[in-house]
């Protein structure tokens, strides 16, 4: 069984390094806020809160997030274990995890503010088709022109220096707490996320002692 969390900044290729790591030892990929999304496009109950806490800017209660957390991981469908994406996003919420559950080891993404402004701001998204694209690694045949319908890329409106820089600020006042409490249990693997995708992921294995595959 192996019981793992992934902790990263945007930018940091979390999903990307968490699909890759379940695909490969057949875990679990818990993405939490993936979770939210479902409930929202499917009318439940909490999706109708969600939907009100996001209107209102406000964050969703630890409660919530705690509760959705342990009602997926009570399906016990993780017969070679999870890894969980999008969680914890405070301190409270680190602390009830480890009261309820084990874990194998924290993957900690690391990746300088500096290289995440550079990956987040070459953001660019089609308003025709919602098509995603990145000027650095995923750029479009013709510049600024999406390869699917022909419209013209735009930044995201939150992509701006100003709201990025707030982003990260909040990001490490929280993720630092939550870093601390968990190194304290030894459970902290940091990975320099800066390179590609495959040696990231290889570095991930190393640290986590997993086999090759
Ligand atoms: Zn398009």
């Amino acid at each position: 069984m192996r019981k793992y969390i992934i902790i990263g900044v945007q930018g940091s290729g979390k999903g990307t390094q968490s699909a890759l790591l379940a695909k490969g030892y057949e875990l679990v990929h818990i993405n939490v806020g993936d979770i939210f999304r479902w409930h929202v496009q499917q009318h439940t109950k909490l999706g109708a809160l969600v939907r009100r806490t996001m209107a209102a800017g406000e964050l969703i209660g630890d409660d919530h997030v705690e509760k959705v957390v342990r009602d997926r991981l009570d399906q016990h469908d993780w017969n070679y274990g999870f890894i969980i994406d999008g969680f914890p996003r405070n301190r409270r919420q680190a602390e009830f995890f480890l009261e309820s559950y084990d874990l194998d080891g924290v993957i900690h993404l690391d990746l300088p503010d500096e290289e995440v402004r550079r990956r987040v701001l070459a953001r660019r998204l089609c308003p025709g088709c919602g098509m995603d694209y990145n000027l650095i690694y995923d750029r479009p045949a013709e510049e600024g022109v999406c390869e699917v319908c022909g419209h013209e890329l735009v930044r995201r409106a939150d992509d701006t220096e100003e709201a990025l820089a707030e982003r990260l600020r909040i990001y490490h006042e929280k993720t630092n707490p939550i870093l601390d409490l968990l190194r304290r249990k030894e459970y902290v693997f940091t990975v320099d996320a800066s390179r590609s995708v495959d040696e990231v992921q290889a570095a991930i294995r190393e640290k986590l002692g997993l086999p090759a595959r």
